[in-house]
């Protein structure tokens, strides 16, 4: 099962890295920032290079300061006054954090859900641990809606019941959506609840952009759904609050009964997460409701998002417009290359969206992710139609980019 399909080939990530691609490329692929930290966190990164105790291993939960730093910003979040002992685990990034949580739960041939598209990382953490993935399908927006929202990516809990099998361990959800940009609604939450409890599953809630919704839609958390926290593990990341990917800092947020397990295996797979960046990562936290940044941050990020989605209007590409995260999932279905045109085998072998994301990469000098990837195998034909564009990136960067897009597709 380890070895099958998609889980040891090339992940895309790899495939389109910036250093596969020409040196101007401008990069809106994988999801990292071109611009830094806010000041006041890097200054607390440099500040705990110098300090002893923070050039050593951490407490396998992770450091006091920034576990105290969580407690204060998700108690309310949660509404109740977590246990700095038993219901937070910081973790090297939010995929070690899932990773373990399969790890601590998963038997062989245990299933897990998640909605399709999914980020791809799921499934061979899931593989690697046993599992078997199960896919429910987010039912893309209708062909004839005018102006579709990411939120009109929809969920049937019909099909969701029907996926649920006596060997069923786990729901995935994933709210604001990678790549998709849905934000779950609370009625959606309400319903992906209630059959959670129905059939006693775990809800391994992936919620890394929470920070990042636009045009006033609510982040709904389902582990504070009534009867949900005792079933359920939220995860979170500093990367994405902090401009800080490479950082690798992400954290667990549950019941004891979940985090206990979950420490035994994090513990044993990287021991702790690096402790100088934990301190920059409690600072950031502390200090960010106070001063605005959240806020401050959502605004820019809308601007952003509006500068990719004018280009594609001029350019008549359809795209769902993205009410949480940082990605734009465009139809590229209209968009053609050259039958000759040299791609390579990495590309070659994969769907159509693979060729378009890596013409475009190449010919216009724009980088973007191939949806397809994640898909799993057999449903890559619906996810070729969508390249996804990550809006991460400095306002300059992204009028360069549109400048491109619009003189050359
Ligand atoms: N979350 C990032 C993205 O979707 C990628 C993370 C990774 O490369 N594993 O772009």
């Amino acid at each position: 099962r380890l070895k099958e399909g998609r889980a040891l080939a090339e992940d895309v990530w790899s495939i389109y890295n910036v250093a596969n691609l020409p040196a101007d490329c401008i990069n809106l692929g994988q999801g990292y920032m071109n611009f830094l930290p806010p000041k006041w966190v890097t200054e607390a990164a440099s500040k705990a290079l110098l300090g002893v105790t923070e050039n050593h291993y951490s407490h396998p939960k992770g450091r006091m300061r920034l576990r105290q730093a969580l407690k204060s910003m998700y108690s309310p979040l949660f509404n109740r006054d977590l246990d700095v002992e038993s219901e937070i685990l910081v973790t090297s990034g939010a995929n070690e954090g899932q990773y373990s949580v399969f790890t601590a739960f998963l038997e062989q041939g245990d299933e897990v859900i998640m909605f399709e598209p999914f980020f791809d990382q799921y499934l061979p953490s899931i593989t690697f641990n046993g599992g078997t993935p199960v896919y429910v399908p987010l039912h893309p927006p209708k062909a004839d809606v005018k102006k579709p929202t990411s939120n009109q990516w929809t969920i049937d809990l019909a099909e969701l019941r029907a996926a649920i099998t006596p060997r069923t361990k786990m729901i995935i959800v994933n709210t604001p959506h990678n790549p998709v940009g849905k934000v779950f609604s609370r009625q959606e939450l309400e319903g992906i609840a209630a059959l959670a409890e129905e059939f006693n599953l775990l809800v391994m809630s992936d919620e890394v952009y929470e920070t990042l919704t636009f045009d006033g839609e609510e982040h709904v958390r389902i582990a504070t759904l009534p009867g949900m926290w005792d079933r359920t593990v939220t995860v979170g990341s500093a990367g994405k609050q902090f401009a800080a990917t490479g950082w690798r800092v992400g954290w667990l947020i549950g019941p004891a009964s979940i985090i206990r397990p979950t420490l035994a295996a994090t513990t044993r797979i990287v021991f702790c997460t690096n402790s100088p960046l934990q301190e920059a990562a409690a600072a950031g936290i502390e200090e960010a409701e106070k001063r605005g940044y959240y806020a401050q941050q959502r605004t820019e990020y809308t601007e952003r998002r509006k500068i990719l989605t004018d280009v594609f209007d001029a350019l008549g590409l359809t795209y769902s417009l993205p009410l949480g995260s940082y990605f734009i999932l465009v139809d590229i279905r209209k968009v053609q290359f050259p039958d000759d045109f040299p791609f390579p085998p990495s590309v070659l072998g994969r769907a159509r969206d693979f060729r378009v994301a890596w013409f475009i990469a190449t010919e216009i000098g724009v980088s973007s992710i191939p949806v397809s990837e994640f898909y799993c195998e057999e449903h890559a034909s619906i996810g070729e139609a969508f390249i996804r564009f990550s809006f991460c990136k400095d306002h300059e960067t992204l009028h360069r980019a549109a400048e491109r897009l619009q003189q050359k597709l």
